[in-house]
């Protein structure tokens, strides 16, 4: 059917020209179509756009996408409806004697020769001709960071001046014209990967900070596995995408929100620290399954895994078990996680937050390495040294001990003077070690040398000035210090390139809140539902009810949370008035939702950005987000937050006592 057909490669618009077609379109497109499905995707997915043209014109002409689900590439992409015909980082051997056009930006300039041009995708040599006078003087004026574009012929390069650490090294580009399409002024840093520049500065300057390598990549894993997130919860499982509001009210019980200001007087709105109320009234609506990449806003000061707004993958379910969340959530990591990365084994393990805290001393522990807490007390039974002695006196006292392998020998007097200022600064008082021998008696948990931390540790509570410090969680500080103090030693101790997921379960429903006594806060949020047998005694027994809670730990971070809800209202009251003295009209509309026919529901946010940070092993979620805010909540770029004039603040009701210098952040 296709007498000749050459194809004009613009390079993933291809044209077709027939010239002499017979039969019906809709064949003839499909087996085009055929043709190339199987010539061209085998390495990415394309839109193509197919026109039929006979000699009498175009018969018949359509765009095509073609997806084929590939691993997530960072410099692969094609060059559709751009004026480029290749990216930098495209050509190789193979495209030798081809005419190419190439847009980018000057990266090097070497020996009055050669032009090394960069984008997203890499980099290409460009080699000036010498006898060309024009060329000579275009490049003679060029300045690094300028934008251009480049045509010319691609050529192997002379044996020997191969560039093995180059993607293109192989090839270089034998410039017949170049445009300077912008020029760049003198740049505050250099964008080169292995020059420093102190975090201030990146984000003063992000979009150039946004040209590096890393964050060019960063960005595009993060842009790969929203998408693939997205067509999983979308096509294998039948989840809308449904995006809720940001300027709301405020929710009880939760981070401290951000406030802004309506016209009204008096009257703010809250940005939500997560749209878990829209999104259980979108389970009483009967949607079923509903999912979003939500926006969140926190007013809580920026920490190097935290930030004033963030991005969840939220997800919520109707007719959902804990089990049902869990494996989802199994099943869209195992879909969406880069293939280079390795591969995630399912399940994940679980365990529940009492393990958790016995042994790691932290709900979110970190299971690459163990050193778990153990519990020595046996061995000093009859002890004579005094202050194990009055440990072990104390009701429900013991001694616990963090078995460090060969600390004994590896540790250095300034790894103990670190670890006993923790103890001291953390517990508030002078912490005893103890050489290995003496614990090792008779306790099969210690083996070899090993350095032993004691701490004298009533299982429940040690009361201080402020209130109660549980002593598992510092323990638990004492643990994560050991393993950074060895790591510096030079022990391998955490495998950089390990991902070890894991569920903790079985939370608490409720503590006894931070700083105020006999007060109790939850655990997750007020609206996460008791396990079953637990129900009854949230009306006797608060303190000893589990939630039907759980949160997924990455390398001992937390990278997402959720529950069972609570769907009944006269529960949701009941734990709003009675346990967490909140005042319920703030909620009426919540209350009378579930009182309308809610279906039992659950679910989950898994943090984005600090997922992906840990993926690609970055140490802060900043360089996994585009604009981020710096650690006091700034834009150092554009200087957010501004001050607001009188005038302007005049509709808001809103007076300001104005500082008396206004001091930037540096
Ligand atoms: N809204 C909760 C949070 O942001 C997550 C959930 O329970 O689904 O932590």
């Amino acid at each position: 059917m296709l007498a000749d057909h050459r194809v004009i490669q613009q390079p993933f618009e291809i044209l077709i020209n027939t010239h002499r077609q017979k039969g019906n379109i809709t064949k003839t497109l499909a087996h085009i179509r055929k043709i190339f499905r199987d010539t061209f995707l085998k390495s990415i997915s394309l839109s193509v756009v197919i026109s039929c043209v006979t000699a009498k014109g175009a018969i018949g002409s359509r765009i095509d996408y073609f997806y084929r689900q590939i691993p997530v590439n960072l410099f692969q992409g094609p060059c559709s409806v751009s004026l480029r015909s290749h990216t930098c980082g495209e050509l190789r051997p193979e495209h030798a004697g081809e005419k190419v056009a190439l847009y980018g930006w000057v990266q090097y300039l070497r020996q009055d020769l050669f032009v090394i041009l960069r984008d997203y995708s890499g980099l290409t040599q460009v080699l000036i001709s010498q006898d060309d006078g024009s060329l000579k003087e275009k490049l003679g004026e060029l300045t690094v960071e300028s934008v251009v574009k480049v045509t010319g012929t691609v050529r192997r390069r002379p044996e020997g001046q191969e560039n093995t650490n180059m993607p293109t090294g192989d090839i270089e580009v034998l410039a017949e014209n170049l445009e300077v399409l912008n020029t760049c002024r003198k740049l505050p840093f250099e964008i080169k990967d292995f020059v420093k520049k102190s975090e201030a500065l990146r984000m003063q300057y992000r979009y150039l900070d946004l040209r590096s390598t890393r964050m060019q990549q960063n960005l595009r894993l993060r842009s790969q596995l929203s998408m693939r997130m997205r067509e999983y919860l979308c096509h294998q499982h039948g989840f809308v995408d449904v995006e809720t509001p940001t300027l709301f009210k405020r929710t009880p019980g939760g981070a401290k929100e951000f406030l802004v200001p309506s016209r009204e007087p008096g009257r703010f709105y809250s940005l939500p620290q997560s749209p878990q109320q829209f999104k259980q009234l979108l389970m009483v609506a009967g949607v079923d399954r509903y999912f979003q990449f939500a926006r969140c806003y926190r007013d809580e000061g920026s920490k190097p895994d935290r930030q004033p707004e963030f991005t969840q993958v939220d997800i919520e379910m109707s007719f959902v078990e804990q089990a049902g969340v869990m494996a989802l959530v199994e099943g869209l990591l195992q879909y969406s996680w880069p293939p280079e990365l390795g591969g995630l084994s399912q399940p994940f393990p679980c365990i529940t937050y009492s393990e958790a805290m016995r042994d790691y001393g932290s709900d979110k522990p970190d299971t690459r390495f163990h050193m778990k807490l153990v519990d020595i007390s046996e061995v000093f039974v009859n002890t004579k040294i005094e202050f194990l002695k009055s440990a072990l006196g104390q009701s429900e006292g013991s001694i616990q001990a963090i078995c460090v392998p060969d600390g004994g020998r590896l540790f250095k007097s300034k790894d103990l003077e670190a670890l006993k200022e923790t103890a001291r600064s953390v517990f508030g008082q002078v912490r005893h070690t103890l050489e290995s021998k003496e614990a090792r008696i008779n306790n099969e948990n210690i083996e070899g040398e090993c350095w032993v931390y004691c701490h004298r540790l009533s299982t429940m509570h040690k009361k201080n000035d402020d209130g109660y410090l549980p002593f598992r969680p510092l323990l638990g500080k004492l643990r994560l210090q050991c393993a950074e103090l060895l790591e510096a030693r030079g022990v391998a101790l955490r495998d950089p390139t390990a991902f070890h997921f894991l569920w903790v379960v079985d939370f608490p429903l409720f503590l006894p809140k931070e700083g105020e006594p006999g007060s109790l806060e939850s655990a997750h949020h007020p609206f996460t539902a008791p396990v079953a047998q637990d129900a009854h005694l949230v009306y006797t027994e608060p303190l000893q009810v589990r939630g039907q809670h759980y949160d997924l730990v990455l390398n001992g971070c937390e990278v997402g949370g959720g529950s069972i809800r609570i769907h009944k209202a006269a529960e949701q009251l009941h734990v709003l008035k009675n346990i967490l003295k909140e005042d319920v009209s703030v909620l009426s509309h919540l209350l009378e939702a579930l009182d309308s026919g809610a279906p039992p529901h659950g679910g989950i946010a898994l943090g984005l950005d600090r997922l992906i940070s840990l993926m690609v092993r970055a140490p802060s979620i900043r360089d996994v987000i585009a604009f981020p805010k710096s650690f006091r909540g700034h834009d150092l770029m554009s200087q957010a937050p501004d001050y607001v004039s009188e005038e302007d603040l005049k509709p808001y009701h809103i007076s300001v006592t104005w500082p008396p210098a206004k001091t930037e952040e540096k």
